[in-house]
């Protein structure tokens, strides 16, 4: 039975910033509005994630890394219009199984805090006891795959992790302009990434990825159907919005940036990737940053919010696809022409 959860576990949380993700999610689902990480080793020695959401009362910590304890999933039909980014109770179970973990949390109403250490599911003897906590929830997660040495050589030097973890945390910075992150290493004053609850997406853009692009940006805003510039087809089958801002410098980089959000997961699709690489490849022959936030209805799009394969699929695909990088192309082409 361990060995099974272990490797569904492995399966969920392969490395730091897998579990950083998650627990980002659980901390914006809980309503938060500053998020602060702070690690040791980059994540393999400890990772820390601090919110000021909502907190969890006492009598949800016995269960919460039970697998499938969920508060966010009522029914099955809930599925195509989640609000929240989490809804299968997986992820501290899972880290729960492959790492030390300790909860402190504090709900607005409580007196005190709580502080709560949990293994392979279940919470440790004594419990949970009280301690000075302010409102929210600390998660602290020590020594990930203390009990296998070979995941723990699979990972990369702690610099590739943390280039991991902060890679990861400047998309989120990006799309959540309303909630302030902090990332940095344990023990040091500076953090290595900071924004501030508020701030424009642009000043985000260019605390995250420098001046040079933030200052060159342009708006991404598309409504489909609605827009008469883009037009696809007249009976268009589909709807969506895309917002974001494409970068017209020629950024320098060995890759592109792509910041894709859709539906306010922060995902990876190759496919849009592509037809946008294509799109700003035939305005400069370089590597475009491109920030994109597509909302459409829960039914016309697969957002498998598996940690670790976040590859979406579009019901209309290619209608999606060609009307974005359309859209994209004729952005570009409007300065000069
Ligand atoms: P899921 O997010 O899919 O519900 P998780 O295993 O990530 O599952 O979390 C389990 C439960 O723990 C959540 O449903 C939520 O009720 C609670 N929880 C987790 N993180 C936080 C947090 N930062 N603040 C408040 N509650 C939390
Ligand atoms: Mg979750």
């Amino acid at each position: 039975e361990e060995v099974i959860q272990q490797i569904a576990a492995g399966e969920v949380i392969q490395r730091p910033v897998n579990a950083i993700k998650e627990l980002l999610d659980n901390a914006l689902d809980a309503g938060s509005s500053q998020i602060n990480i702070a690690v040791k080793e980059g994540g393999k020695k400890m990772l820390s994630v601090q919110d000021n959401g909502h907190g969890i009362e006492r009598e949800d910590l016995p269960l919460l890394c039970k697998r499938h304890a969920t508060s966010k999933l009522r029914s099955f039909e809930d599925l195509d219009n989640l609000s929240t980014l989490g809804f299968r109770g997986e992820a501290l179970a899972s880290i729960s199984t492959v790492a030390h973990l300790t909860v402190i949390t504090k709900a607005a109403a409580a007196v005190a805090g709580l502080k709560i250490c949990y293994k392979n599911t279940v919470l440790e003897p004594p419990g949970p006891l009280p301690c000075a906590a302010q409102n929210g929830t600390t998660f602290i997660v020590d020594d990930l795959f203390y009990s296998n040495e070979q995941r723990r050589k699979a990972l990369g030097s702690a610099a590739e992790e943390y280039a991991r973890i902060l890679d990861l945390l400047g998309r989120y910075a990006i799309s959540r302009p309303d909630v302030g992150f902090s990332c940095k290493k344990q023990g040091e004053r500076r953090p290595d990434l900071h924004t501030v609850a508020g701030t424009s997406a642009q000043d985000i853009i260019r605390v995250v990825y420098g001046a040079s692009i933030a200052q060159s940006l342009l708006p991404i805003e598309l409504e489909e159907p609605g827009d008469k510039t883009i037009t696809a087809s007249a009976d268009t089958s589909f709807s969506f919005t895309a917002s974001g801002f494409v970068s017209c410098t020629h950024y320098s980089g060995r890759k592109g940036i792509f910041i894709i959000r859709i539906n306010g997961h922060i995902v990876q699709c190759r496919a849009l990737e592509h037809s946008l690489e294509a799109a700003y490849f035939s305005y400069a022959r370089n590597k475009p940053f491109i920030y994109l936030d597509v909302k459409l209805p829960g039914d016309q799009v697969d957002v498998n919010v598996h940690p670790t394969k976040h590859e979406v699929v579009f019901l209309h695909q290619e209608e999606i696809l060609s009307c974005i990088s359309d859209a994209v192309e004729c952005l570009l082409q409007g300065p000069i022409r």
